[in-house]
C-alpha cells in the first residue's frame, strides 16, 4: 500500500538527528552560555519513519509538467550547509535553532506550544547569507528544500505563477519536513504590487503552515526590500529577524576562508586591516573583493597574492548598501523585527 503522505512532525526525523552528535550551540553571549539548551537526547530517539517513500510521495491531480518543473527547477539537491558555514550571526542562529529548529527535531521535549514557529521573514542587505541561512535550517532539519524566487515566479514563470506556487505547497505537503524557501519575497507581498492573487494565495499558504501543529512545512521568505511589504503582509511572518552586514570579527574569518582558498597568507595585522576596511560589506562582498584581487594576480606573472593585491581591489568592490540604507534596516528592525 502508499505511505501516507501526511509525515506528522511528531514523528522527529532520524536523519537529521544526526548532526547532533558532534553538534555545539551557537553561544550569543554569557548569558545564553548560562542556560545551555536541554540535554540531548531528553528521550529515546524515535523508530525510523519511512523516510525514502515518503521522498518518492507524489501530490495528485497536478498538471504534469507544473510538476516537473517543481521538482526540477524549485526542489534543490545542494550541498548540506552546517552552522559553522556562516560567519558569525550569532544571536539570530541562536534563535532560529532554539525557537525553530530543536522544536521540530524534538517535539514533545518544549512543552509542545500549541503553535510552534513555522513561518520565517529574514530580512537585510543583498548577499549577507539569508538565503544560506535558509539552506543551512533545511540541513538541520533534514528536509527536503522547495526554493523559489518571488522576482522569478512573477516574470519568468507568470503564466503559470499560480498553479506553480500551489503544486510547490503541495509538494512541501507531501515531503514533509519540507522548507519553502522564497527569496525576494518582496516583490510577490507588495502593497498594491502585481502580483495580485499570488500575494493572497501566499498569505493563505503562511496561514495553514503557521496554525497546523502537526506541520512538517516551514515557509521562510527573504527579502532586501522590507519596507516594501505591507504590514499585514509582514506580521503574518512568526518571526521577522534582521540579517545584518557581518561584524568585524565575521569578517575575518570569511576573508580568512576566503584567501586561504587562494593560497594567499597575511599575517593577522593585515587581516585585521582587511576587515576594518570592510565595514558595512555583506559577505557575498567581501568574496568578490578576494576574487577581484586573486584574478588581478593572476594577469600577471609574479609572486602570490599579497596584502596589496586586495588594496588595489577596493577600487573595483564597494558597499552596495550605504549608512543610510542601513540605518532604515535598523529603523524597520526596531518597528517590526523580532527582538532577542
Ligand atoms: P542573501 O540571500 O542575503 O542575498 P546569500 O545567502 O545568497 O545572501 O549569500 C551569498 C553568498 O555570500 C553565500 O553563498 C556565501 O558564500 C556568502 N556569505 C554571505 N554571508 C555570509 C556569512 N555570514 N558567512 C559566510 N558566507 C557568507
Amino acid at each position: 500500500g502508499m505511505v501516507s503522505p501526511s509525515y506528522g512532525a511528531r514523528d522527529a526525523p532520524v536523519r537529521a538527528a544526526e548532526p547532533f552528535e558532534k553538534f555545539s550551540p551557537p553561544l550569543a553571549n554569557g548569558e545564553r552560555a548560562a542556560e545551555p539548551g536541554p540535554p540531548f537526547p531528553l528521550r529515546p530517539p524515535p523508530k525510523a519513519p519511512a523516510f525514502g517513500a515518503a521522498l518518492e510521495e507524489q501530490p495528485k491531480n497536478v498538471d504534469p509538467l507544473v510538476l516537473e518543473l517543481v521538482n526540477t527547477k524549485v526542489v534543490e539537491r545542494g550541498p548540506p550547509v552546517q552552522w559553522s558555514d556562516i560567519a558569525g550571526q550569532v544571536s539570530v542562529k541562536a534563535a532560529i535553532e532554539e525557537e525553530l529548529v530543536w522544536p521540530i527535531l524534538r517535539p514533545g521535549s518544549y512543552g509542545g506550544t500549541s503553535h510552534p514557529l513555522r513561518t520565517l521573514l529574514l530580512f537585510g542587505p543583498r548577499g549577507t547569507g539569508k538565503t544560506l541561512l535558509g539552506r543551512c535550517i533545511s540541513t538541520q532539519l533534514g528536509s527536503t528544500l522547495l526554493r523559489l524566487s518571488g522576482t522569478t515566479l512573477l516574470s519568468a514563470w507568470k503564466a503559470e505563477a499560480e498553479k506553480i506556487l500551489q503544486t510547490v505547497f503541495l509538494v512541501a505537503n507531501c515531503r514533509q519536513p519540507a522548507v519553502v524557501l522564497i527569496t525576494e519575497a518582496e516583490s510577490l507581498l507588495a502593497d498594491g504590487g502585481q502580483a495580485g492573487n499570488l500575494k493572497s494565495q501566499l498569505l493563505s499558504y503562511l496561514d495553514d503552515v503557521a496554525s497546523s501543529s502537526e506541520h512538517g512545512v516551514v515557509v521562510i521568505g527573504t527579502t532586501a526590500r522590507p519596507g516594501s511589504i505591507d504590514e499585514a503582509s509582514h506580521r503574518r511572518f512568526g518571526t521577522r529577524l534582521y540579517i545584518p552586514p557581518p561584524d568585524g570579527e565575521a569578517r575575518r574569518h570569511i576573508l580568512r576562508q576566503a584567501l586561504a582558498r587562494q593560497s594567499c597568507c597575511l599575517s593577522e595585522r593585515e587581516l585585521a586591516a582587511l576587515a576594518q576596511r570592510t565595514e558595512s560589506f555583506s559577505g557575498a562582498e567581501i568574496l568578490r573583493l578576494c576574487q577581484h584581487a586573486g584574478a588581478a594576480r593572476r594577469a600577471l606573472p609574479g609572486p602570490p597574492m599579497s596584502y596589496q593585491d586586495l588594496e588595489k581591489a577596493f577600487c573595483k568592490a564597494r558597499p552596495a548598501a550605504s549608512q543610510k540604507e542601513l540605518d532604515l534596516f535598523l529603523e524597520w528592525d526596531k518597528m517590526y523585527g523580532t527582538r532577542h
